[in-house]
């Protein structure tokens, strides 16, 4: 049993991984704020893995904050709710925060400035009552997604395959990618909503302990999860090495609990559970105070920001609203990211919405970033494997992408890279490796999707034969069914049908040599005839 009140040190390291600079002093002393109530939000119906949400509103109707505008679809889907109250304005492509400017359907909301809430979920501020069953619910409800970047709908990997019961929960505070203090502002300022978050997962999944790994830069926050867990001997604090990326799943799993969670498998399979802080303070928030995901914080920061900020951003905010709440871009900034200089993505513009993913916007002016030299061939140096934090081969995975091998990319792990940009910050080439990787996973999922689309028209196909056939054999079954009472209702039925009595053989013979005989005497006739009258008009006798 862990010491109450002592922050623990890693045991473990994982493998590979750097130390970009942290760049992090900007906000790190900022505290959250909320944005101000913006005139328009634009929801998109994906902002998870998974399902796209099923719209429950219309344009033209009216709705309150808080209130369902779209129900998790699927399993692995996550609900969408409206961020203020307001008139539903427009269902339609909206150009979404995503590197190659793609558009996808999404709602526009346009704000009536009250801000009216609607009748909330009902709290449960005793949630050890409620059943596991329940407890999930409540967050598909509650359209509650992992906030540490993944986006994958919390109710579905709450969901274990039954046989290996979870022990341990980790709470995942390491936010190790530069730039960004969005986690670290949360643990330092609400920690209780992160701990009693945690202690409705401890619960919900039957765990008896809950480790905190948090990076070594970041002792305020491990000083105040520290304090507040001080009593509940459920709860360690753990210290991990500032190294980039500690905050990957597998990588904090490794370096806490020394298990090496291999291809394939899930955490869960030896009784570990990873959620990122951010996600726990929203489980709190929805089950004890019933409050949907309708806001996230996000750091805004970077040289092209005029006053980086942490802010509580409500979910749909178009991101150049959020800019000019930090004092606007500074001059010169050509780039605006999503996310960290590590794993985050250019966006085209900032008339995009602020996501459940958009942890941070990072604005560069180019001497915020280091030169871009064009790639040159790959040396074979190898440096790159020696660098993922996954173990993989990069430079294989690069060769098989850039011929647009992707079946020999799938073989060679493509999917279990973590996309940390790793091996392109140590490529002495400067090849943009994850990119790469990136677009051939874009790839291999377009392909299934086609695959899939082709899978389903064959089965549409075969069930609408079927279905004609099944229709087709009913009709003749019924005719039959009817002709078969028709007779049994007939006077006669039963009686044995007329037949006529077959001609003897013998007669018929007798009856042809008569017929020819006949039509012989006939062709006689006429030529006595021609012979006394030679101009007479030839005709036929009446037979
Ligand atoms: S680090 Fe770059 S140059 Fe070296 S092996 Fe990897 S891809 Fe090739
Ligand atoms: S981006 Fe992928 S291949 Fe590159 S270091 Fe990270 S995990 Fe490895």
């Amino acid at each position: 049993m862990s010491e109450p009140c002592a922050i623990g040190q890693a045991a473990f390291r994982f493998h590979g991984g750097i130390h970009p600079p942290e760049c992090k002093d900007a906000t790190r002393d900022r505290p959250i704020r909320d944005l101000p109530l913006q005139a328009k939000y634009v929801l998109p119906l994906q902002m998870h893995i998974g399902e796209a949400a099923r719209p429950v509103v219309q344009v033209g109707d009216t709705v309150r904050r808080g209130q369902l505008l779209a129900q998790a679809a699927d399993f692995v889907s996550a609900s969408v709710h409206a961020p203020t109250s307001g008139l539903i304005a427009a269902m339609d492509e909206h150009p979404l925060p995503h590197p190659g400017g793609l558009s996808a359907r999404a709602i526009t909301l346009v704000a009536d400035g009250a801000d009216t809430p609607v009748e909330p979920l009902e709290p449960w501020p005793d949630y050890s009552q409620r059943s596991p069953l329940e407890l999930r619910h409540r967050l598909r409800e509650a359209g509650i997604v992992g906030l540490g970047g993944a986006v994958f709908p919390t109710a579905a990997k709450l969901a274990t395959d039954g046989k290996t019961a979870v022990h341990t929960l980790v709470l995942n505070g390491a936010e190790c990618e530069p730039f960004i203090t969005c986690d670290d502002r949360l643990m330092r300022e609400l920690p209780e909503e992160i701990l009693d978050g945690a202690r409705i997962i401890l619960h919900l999944m039957g765990a008896s302990r809950c480790l905190i790994g948090i990076e070594d830069n970041k002792p305020e926050a491990q000083h105040s999860l520290n304090q507040a867990a001080c009593g509940d001997d459920r709860f360690t604090v753990v210290s991990v090495p500032t190294r980039y990326p500690a905050g990957g799943e597998k990588q904090l799993l490794k370096v806490l609990t020394g298990v090496e969670v291999p291809r394939g498998k899930r955490a869960t399979h030896f009784g570990l559970l990873c959620l990122n802080v951010a996600t726990v303070a929203a489980v709190y928030r929805a089950v004890v105070q019933g409050e949907p995901m309708i806001d996230r914080i996000v750091t805004v920061t970077g040289g092209g920001i005029v006053q980086p900020e942490n802010f509580r951003v409500r979910i749909g905010t178009l991101m150049g609203a959020v800019v000019a709440a930090a004092g606007g871009y500074t001059v010169g900034t050509d780039r605006l990211l999503m996310g960290g200089p590590m794993m985050g993505f250019a966006l085209l513009d900032d008339a995009v919405p602020v996501v459940k993913a958009s942890n941070c916007l990072l604005a560069l002016r180019p001497q915020d970033r280091p030169a871009e030299p064009p790639p040159a061939p790959c040396i074979r140096c190898s440096l790159c494997a020696d660098a993922c934090p996954a173990d993989l081969l990069p430079q294989q995975l690069y060769w098989h992408a850039r011929a647009k091998a992707f079946e020999r990319a799938v073989d060679h792990h493509l999917f279990d890279c973590i996309e940390c940009g790793v091996c392109t910050a140590v490529c002495p080439s400067h090849i943009p490796l994850v990119d790469y990787f990136r677009f051939a996973k874009t790839e291999v999922w377009a392909a299934e999707r086609e695959k899939s689309k082709a899978h389903q028209a064959k089965q549409r196909f075969e069930f609408r034969n079927e279905r004609l056939a099944r229709i087709k054999a009913e009709r003749e079954a019924a005719l039959a069914k009817k002709r078969s009472a028709l007779a049994d209702k007939t006077p006669n039925a039963g009686v044995a049908q007329f037949e006529p009595n077959p001609v003897p053989q013998a007669s018929a013979d007798a009856a042809v040599e008569a017929a020819r005989a006949r039509a012989k005497a006939r062709r006689a006739l006429l030529e006595a005839e021609r012979e006394q009258h030679p101009t007479a008009p030839e005709q036929e006798p009446p037979a």
